[in-house]
């Protein structure tokens, strides 16, 4: 089976085309044009999907070395995410349905972050997740702990109150002066920092859910005070601030996840969404993973972790093979809904 499968859920385009588990090609064009507002601007986000979708499909047809005739059915994210960008996806879907007569696939996309570990070596173990497993999905619209008993059988057990990881790292960077994409430029300004010279007091938050909103204060408060004393309190400090930020969000995340271990009796853990891609955040698991034998971790390769066309491509293949087919008149949406 040729599936392939079209991303278009916030600013990156991205599409790939896989046979079975296999990738063919996996294209991403990304919007650079953001970078000078320090955020996703939506109207302008639909504008270069709209440009870039057609050049990523061609390009990604002509990398497979296929026909695009040979391609059986066409799979893209209905939501969650920006409308104009969705609404891009889904018409261009859509179409490419109609003209090559081939059956239209809807994806939810967090979903699709989690079965991007069923695409062949999409992870550093290079195999596939037994199930039962617990993902820990982390992303810039999502922080949620899924009991995933099967392909389409997922469920919620943690949630958080407020907002996701990925936008804690991108405010937090954003309040250092470190801009868009705020998540990966504070992961690599750790790298020189030591993450235990500021400590931060962490959320607490009942059973598995996961707030971040109050920890965001806590550091803006906490970085005002400082540059009262010292204006150049940043600037000195730059690299081990974003280390012991880092530091902390990991351990919030491990925490919860041993938690969610201890309660459900499940050590098989998988990581998925952009947050997922963290360095600090992949150390600290495989660590703990390592001092504890019971522990199985599966994380995926970086251009797994974050919005990648694979993972919509291939849970269409798993929908195609329950014949979940969908209809033309399918219409996207922007808040998660139920798996
Ligand atoms: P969702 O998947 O929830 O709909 P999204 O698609 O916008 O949201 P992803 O692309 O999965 O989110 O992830 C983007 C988020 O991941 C951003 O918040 C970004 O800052 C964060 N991120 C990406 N790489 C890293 C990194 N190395 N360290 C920390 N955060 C990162
Ligand atoms: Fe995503």
């Amino acid at each position: 089976l040729i599936i392939i499968g079209i991303e278009s859920t916030c600013d990156d385009t991205a599409v790939s085309i896989i046979n079975n588990r296999e990738v063919l090609s996996n294209v991403i064009i990304r919007q650079k044009i953001h970078k000078k507002y320090g955020g996703v601007v939506p109207e302008l986000a639909s504008r270069f999907h709209d440009k870039n979708l057609y050049l990523a499909v061609n390009q990604a047809i002509f990398l497979s070395r296929i026909d695009k005739y040979e391609i059986d059915a066409v799979s893209f994210s209905l939501g969650p995410g920006l409308i104009g960008s969705l609404l891009v996806g889904a018409s261009f879907a859509k179409s490419f349905s109609i003209g090559l007569k081939i059956p239209l696939l809807t994806v939810n996309h967090v979903q699709a972050h989690i079965l991007v570990h069923f695409i062949q070596n999409a992870n550093i173990n290079n195999s596939f997740p037994k199930f039962p497993f617990l993902c820990l999905m982390i992303s810039g619209g999502h922080t949620q702990i899924i009991k995933v008993n099967d392909f389409f059988k997922m469920e919620i057990i943690g949630s958080t109150l407020d907002d996701s990881v990925g936008d804690a790292f991108d405010k937090i960077a954003r309040m250092l002066g470190i801009y868009y994409p705020g998540g990966p430029l504070l992961d690599r300004f750790s790298k020189s920092g030591y993450s235990k010279k500021f400590n931060f007091s962490k959320p607490n938050v009942n059973e598995l859910d996961f707030s971040f909103s109050g920890f965001k204060s806590h550091i803006f408060q906490f970085i005002k005070k400082k540059l009262k004393k010292d204006s150049f309190f940043i600037k000195n400090n730059l690299a081990d601030l974003c280390a012991s930020v880092q530091r902390t969000i990991s351990e919030i995340l491990l925490e919860k996840i041993h938690k969610a271990t201890i309660k459900t009796g499940i050590f098989r853990i998988v990581l998925a969404g952009g947050v997922s891609a963290n360095n600090e955040i992949r150390r600290n698991f495989i660590l703990f993973a390592k001092r504890n034998k019971k522990w199985e971790i599966f994380i995926p390769k970086k251009k797994y972790s974050i919005d990648n066309g694979a993972m919509i491509a291939i849970t269409g293949l798993f929908k195609y093979k329950k014949n979940f087919f969908d209809s033309i008149n399918v219409t996207p949406y922007t808040k998660f809904q139920k798996f």
